[in-house]
């Protein structure tokens, strides 16, 4: 499916007279449609709750608006929690998906009354002696092995991180029984950016079949299962995107088949979905501002891999379009690249293009999760703007620039850099 950019050139070169390029633009229709779909296909479930994940996209903003779709937001560190309390989320609005967790951060998340998914069994006398134990807690699980979908190995939850053993996960909840634990939830995230409607089905089976284990074993009142992230875009137009409502209907079937012939037809389901909520409706727009003709043919822009890392970092494929190019053919090869003194500073190799110009604008799609918050300051470059077009059309700042201010903000505590003018 071609794969087209919800601005238009016009709309961006009015855009860069007050916001000049790099910068990073969110479509508010995309998004709220796009939850608010998530939530229909869902609303079959009644305690249905999609927590998003914050470090995809955490800007305040753009938590707020999910706010108003009637998404919570799953947080994993201090910063985030202190989004999540600033656009006053309530506790049951809050899951705190964390790992390696600071004792700080287990005390605060407490205050808040959020909800706490435990990722280790030693985390339990850590939280009771720094938070103390609530009465609803999650525990996340971790199958091990390897997670696989019909023939097809989609990851290895063996060599990963994070959960409880199956093992650890039962004699975890004997033990927060035992502590007064009245409401429980379990949690798993098996595999990431999953282009097919199977995923969540299959790991509901995993985790109610799990559920109905640990109600019978240990008499726990099972309250909501969570299924995580994981479900994910297109990032290349040749793939076929999921379709929420066939994987609503997927997880529907087997809570039928396990869950509710056990009793246990009240269990809620959470989702903490971060890339498939916002993945699409970001763009990264840049200006080509230099081209380069040596062994290989280059188009060099002014942003680079610390606006967007994904390229450099995992050589993700990010879809690119020459705005006003749209409908040029594709008979040009280029390395897309940006200023940094790295060689992995390439959003795209050997991508064919329309001849691209020094002054054009390129969109580089899908980067509206896992984009700019992954963003860095490798050689003193600085982050970007991001803006948010309205559905009427008009666009936003929800976040301004770095400046050299910002880049030196940490020197603040001596007078060594005074001399700057910034
Ligand atoms: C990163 C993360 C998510 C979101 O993952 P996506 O791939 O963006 O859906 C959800 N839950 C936890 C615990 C995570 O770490």
């Amino acid at each position: 499916m071609k794969k087209m950019p919800f601005v238009t050139l016009e709309q961006v070169r009015e855009i860069a007279k007050t916001h000049p390029t790099p910068f990073y633009i969110y479509d508010e229709r995309g998004i709220r449609e796009n939850a608010l779909r998530l939530h229909d296909a869902f609303s079959w479930n009644k305690g249905f709750k999609e927590y998003f994940a914050v470090k995809a996209t955490p800007n305040p903003y753009i938590l707020k608006l999910l706010k108003s779709c009637g998404c919570g937001c799953d947080c994993s560190s201090l910063t985030e929690l202190m989004l999540a309390d600033a656009l006053s989320f309530g506790g049951n609005e809050i899951m705190f998906s964390s790992n390696v967790t600071p004792a700080e951060e287990y005390a605060y998340a407490s205050r808040l009354g959020a909800t706490i998914n435990l990722d280790d069994i030693t985390h339990i006398d850590f939280l009771e002696k720094t938070a103390g134990i609530p009465e609803t807690i999650s525990c996340r699980y971790n199958p091990g092995g390897h997670f696989q979908i019909s023939n097809q190995i989609m990851d290895h939850p063996g060599d990963a991180k994070y959960g409880f053993t199956t093992e650890q996960l039962f004699d975890g909840f004997r033990i927060l029984l035992q502590k007064g634990v009245k409401h429980f939830g379990i949690h798993a995230f098996l595999a990431s950016n999953t282009v097919t409607n199977d995923y969540y089905p299959a790991l509901a089976r995993i985790l109610f079949e799990t559920a109905v284990r640990l109600k019978k074993e240990t008499g726990a009142h099972i309250a909501f299962i969570n299924l995580s992230g994981g479900i994910g875009i297109p990032y290349c137009p040749d793939q076929e995107p999921n379709d929420i409502y066939a994987i609503s209907r997927g997880v529907k079937q087997v809570y039928d088949e396990i869950l509710v012939p056990a009793g246990m037809d009240d269990v809620a389901l959470y989702t903490e979905l971060g890339r498939y909520m916002l993945g699409p409706y970001g763009h990264l727009v840049t200006q080509v501002i230099h081209q380069k003709h040596t062994y290989k043919e280059y188009a060099g822009c002014d942003a680079c891999a610390v606006n967007l890392m994904r390229p450099a970092m995992y050589g993700a494929y990010h879809h690119i379009t020459v705005l006003g190019k749209e409908d040029k053919p594709c008979d040009h090869k280029y390395d897309v690249t940006g200023s940094l003194c790295e060689n992995n500073d390439k959003f795209a190799v050997d991508r064919m293009l329309p001849e691209v110009e020094i002054g054009d604008y390129l969109v580089i799609h899908d980067t509206g999760a896992h984009g700019f918050s992954m963003g860095y300051n490798y050689n003193g470059k600085l982050r970007s703007a991001e803006l948010l077009l309205r559905e009427d059309g008009e666009v936003q700042r929800i976040r301004r620039a770095e400046t050299p201010k910002d880049y030196f903000a940490t020197f603040d505590f001596d007078d060594i850099l005074d001399g700057l003018s910034h």
